[in-house]
């Protein structure tokens, strides 16, 4: 009887991790946290779809020259030439740099948005809206802890 409790109970587990398997293997593939300095805020942003506070962001109020590198994985991904500010409280670029990101639909909260992901290391950064003022027309709305800013020297 012990033995086939034990049995049974193996069996439950190799399944339940054969079926999670590709799953893991997928994810793990285009998800990688590869900064072990990230603190929980800001893997909760980058690898679980959260969202900072508005007007929390240090990177509100910079306007050196430079660029936005993932905080993750070190890739470029803006030029401060590309910052403008909102006023929704997020730092906001009108573009990114050329393969910096990939981006995916994301119908949460009964909306439809497009969000993007480094495409180096898969991580959430923001959404990206049609309504910016600049000729792009496009708003990608940044969470600041996702971004880290090597001003030009
Ligand atoms: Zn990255």
């Amino acid at each position: 009887m012990i033995f086939r409790r034990n049995f049974l109970k193996l069996l439950s587990f190799s399944c339940v991790l054969f079926l999670s398997l590709p799953y893991k293997l997928l994810s793990s593939a285009t998800k990688k946290i590869i900064n072990p300095k990230l603190s929980k805020t800001q893997k909760d942003i980058m690898f679980n779809e959260s969202t900072e506070r508005p007007f929390t962001s240090k990177l509100l109020k910079e306007d050196r020259k430079g660029f936005y590198h993932c905080a993750n994985c070190n890739a470029k991904l803006f030029a401060s030439s590309a910052k403008f500010d909102s006023g929704t409280g997020w730092p906001s670029f009108s573009e990114a740099l050329p393969g910096a990101f990939k981006t995916k639909i994301d119908y949460s909260f009964g909306m439809k948005r497009v969000e993007y992901h480094c495409a180096t290391c898969g991580a959430h950064h923001g959404h990206v809206f049609l309504d910016g003022p600049s000729a792009t027309g496009k708003r990608f709305c940044s969470n600041g802890l996702c971004l880290i800013f090597i001003p030009e020297n």
